[in-house]
């Protein structure tokens, strides 16, 4: 269940309506195969955070480098706007006293919310023969200098994996090898 959008103008109101593959067959039906020429120009969009959300791109050696979006399928563009949306919400509920804009986007970083260590690359899976479900656009770490795969533990709060969820998004917590930086959508891969 959503709760009502506050913002009709700039959220769209259709949601969700697209389900979560289970397999990898289904997520090649759903979202196209990534080795076929002209797919990624086709089908990977960039979506941004509506304002006042501040993004960043972590490095490996913990710098932050401002961006304006995360590369991902046209298909999730206005699901991950809205699991955004309401990652900003979700802050501002959590922000002691009055919670100016200043003060959300502090809380962010200081759960490094605001972070993300990539999305879109075609590669295979760690290890394996398949592609990854990063090559879909489906896929996106975050926080990954303090939430590396292998690792059973996360820093990323419990109510930001729930809001993902909700959207249909599977983490990674509980892979064989954990993966709690990572969120995808599409589960049974
Ligand atoms: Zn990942």
């Amino acid at each position: 269940m959503r709760r009502p959008v506050r913002n009709p103008d700039v959220l769209p109101v259709d949601l969700d309506t697209l389900p979560t593959p289970n397999g990898f067959d289904q997520v090649v039906a759903t979202f196209g195969n990534p080795t076929d020429r002209g797919w990624a120009a086709a089908n990977i969009v960039k979506v941004s955070p509506i304002d006042p959300f501040l993004l960043f791109f972590q490095e490996d050696n913990n710098s932050l480098i401002p961006v304006s979006g995360i590369q991902i399928h046209r298909k999730l563009k206005d699901n991950l706007q809205s699991v955004l949306h309401e990652i900003w919400e979700a802050a501002k509920e959590r922000v002691n006293g009055t919670a100016t804009d200043a003060k959300v986007q502090r809380y962010l970083r200081e759960h490094r919310l605001d972070q993300h260590s990539g999305s879109f690359v075609i590669r295979n899976m760690r290890g394996g023969r398949r592609l990854s479900m990063h090559s879909f656009g489906i896929a996106i770490d975050w926080d990954a200098n303090n939430n590396p795969q292998g690792n059973p533990n996360s820093t990323l709060p419990d109510f930001w994996y729930e809001i993902w969820a909700k959207h249909g998004w599977i983490d990674g917590r509980h892979f064989r090898t954990p993966d709690p930086m990572h969120v995808q959508f599409a589960k049974g891969t």
